[in-house]
């Protein structure tokens, strides 16, 4: 048995987790990352981080705020949001004071671009307030935050898979994680551990997300009895490569670009006026699948254009270097003179595991904390992203919320609120059975099993959904549960065992897809990026509230419970723009 002891652990190595481990100089941790900590998904975030520096023009940190509380449809908690503008700032400087090499205005401050959603004034126009690098502003993140992490001599655990969260006597006190490189189980106890593990876009058909995002710690979490929040509120982001899913980052729009229409029509001026392309992701997304039904995509078919053309070619090389490349790799078009086929990608989990401002995880309505059990990133839900989050918003969550949950861990260690507990029986049991069971097992391969559950959630539970459509999904996905109950690993190799590892991560996509058809069925209402067909409006009787989605103990969801939402400053109004 392998068996480590820190104060603290934290699962994954992208923006979230790195910037909870620099908050903890005086603390031992280990960070455990399936993949390379500089291979996190957080490398691939292009466009931004917002925060209201009012470098290019005046802003607010209130503006920030209403926008985002307003962009996530009011369903975002108004107390979260407020600590979310107002740290913005404090942690960007953290990233600049770190070597971020962020793009300059003339007299040397960090350069601002627009992104959707972000307003001057409470919604009178755009603003910028998006902090960037070029188009690779996250892989900067991540380099600067992976040296420093280096430098102040964090141990990281790389190759490590979570397989399972330890909690005895009410409390977290570690992990179980597998070691791709040899096989081996490995138990870490720790006083508190942090999941900062992302998103699961690899739930759908047509994704940005990284082969990574399997939605482990989610799911990991949930079997474990912690609830999951308002998972069926997913984001799709209007312009994916064309049947391929790759981003080109809103920073395009930000800079000017266009969405064209077979017709040539820039159609989003028809549906919002004040904002056009720079509207939120899921109003533009849900515009681009109404221009297609009606007949006006490209060639009658399932796209349309994203035209950079008219920003002139100085202008595309200098600030969208790398999107444009993605157009010439896997389109083989010239974005200088050719308009880009593009489609609405799924993108980002406004759901996860529920926390408090702390990055404490909470387990019901009333709020009560599983102690020593902290998240933050894609896999947490403050809930600052509400029913849609705003583009460069999740960067900013990442450094924040992270910040928070490790400054917040820090604090209880010094004040010795947190400690060692004892580990649970055979921790390391569950891990073991399961890994023998997949290898023992006699029935199918899991390629029929993960392509049938991608196709199915983007078919039928993707940017429009009815109750016809979720139930056939739902099961589906129940379907799919129990074939895979009998998947079987066919490479018996201790060494780099890809396959198992894929096998793992398809029934933590599977639970997590199950957790989102259930919430989006019982959610008889359209908000933010839930957009039901039978039921086009909001209703803020009903449904002002968050989801939480429990386990039952042979699996599928066995209960849907409601958390109100936390109402401050602004009042539930029509989302205009
Ligand atoms: C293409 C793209 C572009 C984006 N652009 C922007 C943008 O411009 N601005 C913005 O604000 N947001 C953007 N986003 C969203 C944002 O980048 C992500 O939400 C964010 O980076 C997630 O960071 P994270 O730290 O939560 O997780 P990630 O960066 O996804 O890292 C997850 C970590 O967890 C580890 N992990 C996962 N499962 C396990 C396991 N089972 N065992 C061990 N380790 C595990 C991984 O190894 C990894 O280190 C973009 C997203 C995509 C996909």
């Amino acid at each position: 048995m392998a068996y480590h002891k820190f104060d603290v652990v934290i699962v994954g190595a992208g923006g979230a987790g790195l910037m909870a481990a620099m908050q903890l100089p005086n603390a031992s941790i280990a960070v455990i990352s399936k993949v390379y900590p500089t291979r996190s998904h957080t490398g691939a975030a292009q466009g931004g981080v917002a925060a209201a520096l009012g470098n290019q023009e005046e802003d607010h940190w209130q503006w920030h705020m209403y926008d985002t509380v307003k962009g996530g449809d009011y369903l975002v908690d108004q107390d979260a949001a407020e600590v979310l503008a107002q740290e913005a700032i404090d942690a960007v400087y953290d990233l600049e004071h770190w070597g971020l090499p962020f793009n300059r205005t003339a007299d040397g401050k960090i350069d601002q671009r627009r992104f959707g959603g972000h307003t001057r004034n409470f919604g009178e126009g755009p603003v910028r307030r998006s902090c960037y690098a070029a188009d690779r502003t996250g892989h900067m993140i991540l380099q600067t935050m992976y040296q420093t992490a280096i430098k102040n001599q964090v141990r990281f655990y790389n190759e490590f898979f979570l397989t399972d969260l330890l909690i005895s006597e009410g409390r977290c006190n570690g992990v179980v994680a597998y070691s791709i490189r040899d096989g081996e189980v490995h138990t870490f106890q720790a006083k508190a551990v942090i999941f900062a593990t992302g998103g699961y876009g690899r739930a759908w058909s047509i994704t940005s997300n990284a082969l990574a995002c399997t939605g482990d710690g989610m799911a990991v979490a949930y079997r474990r009895g912690v609830p999951l929040e308002d998972m069926e509120f997913y984001q799709f982001h209007p312009t994916g490569i064309y049947r391929v899913g790759v981003l080109l980052s809103e920073a395009a729009r930000g800079e000017g670009a266009y969405l064209l229409n077979s017709e040539g029509e820039r159609f989003m001026q028809r549906y919002t006026p004040t904002l056009a392309e720079l509207a939120p992701r899921d109003i533009v997304s849900r515009c681009i699948v109404t221009e297609i039904r009606e007949g006006r995509g490209i060639d009658g078919s399932d796209y349309v254009y994203l035209d950079v053309r008219h920003l002139g070619e100085a202008k595309i090389r200098e600030k969208l270097p790398d999107i444009t490349d993605f157009a010439r790799t896997y389109l083989r078009i010239e974005p200088i003179t050719e308009p880009v086929p593009i489609q609405p990608t799924a993108h980002y989990a406004m759901g996860g595991i529920p926390t408090d401002l702390e990055g404490q995880v909470i387990i019901d309505e009333n709020r009560t904390p599983l102690v020593g059990f902290y998240a933050a990133g894609e896999v947490a839900c403050v809930s600052v992203h509400g029913a849609n989050r705003l583009g460069t918003n999740s960067l900013v969550d990442l450094i924040v919320f992270g910040r928070r949950a490790g400054k917040h861990i820090a604090k209880q260690l010094a004040a010795g609120e947190l400690d060692h507990a004892p580990l649970p029986a055979d921790a390391e049991a569950p891990t073991r059975e399961l890994i023998a069971r997949l290898r023992s097992n006699t029935g199918e391969t899991e390629g029929p099993i993960r392509e049938e559950m991608r196709v199915v959630m983007m078919d039928l539970c993707g940017v429009m959904r009815t109750a016809a459509g979720l139930k056939d999904c739902a099961a589906k996905i129940a379907e799919l549960q129990d074939r895979y109950q009998n998947v079987r690993v066919t490479d018996p190799s201790e060494t780099f065992n890809t396959e198992l590892m894929e096998v793992l991560e398809l029934g933590n996509l599977l639970d997590c897809a199950e957790t989102t058809v259930a919430g989006a069925l019982a959610r008889e209402e359209s908000r933010g990026g839930h957009f039901r067909e039978d039921f086009p409006d909001r209703d803020d009787v009903h449904f002002l509230t968050h989801t939480l989605a429990y386990r039952g103990a042979e699996g599928g969801v066995q209960e849907l419970r409601y958390k109100p939402v936390v109402i401050t400053e602004f009042q539930p109004k029509e989302r205009k723009y």
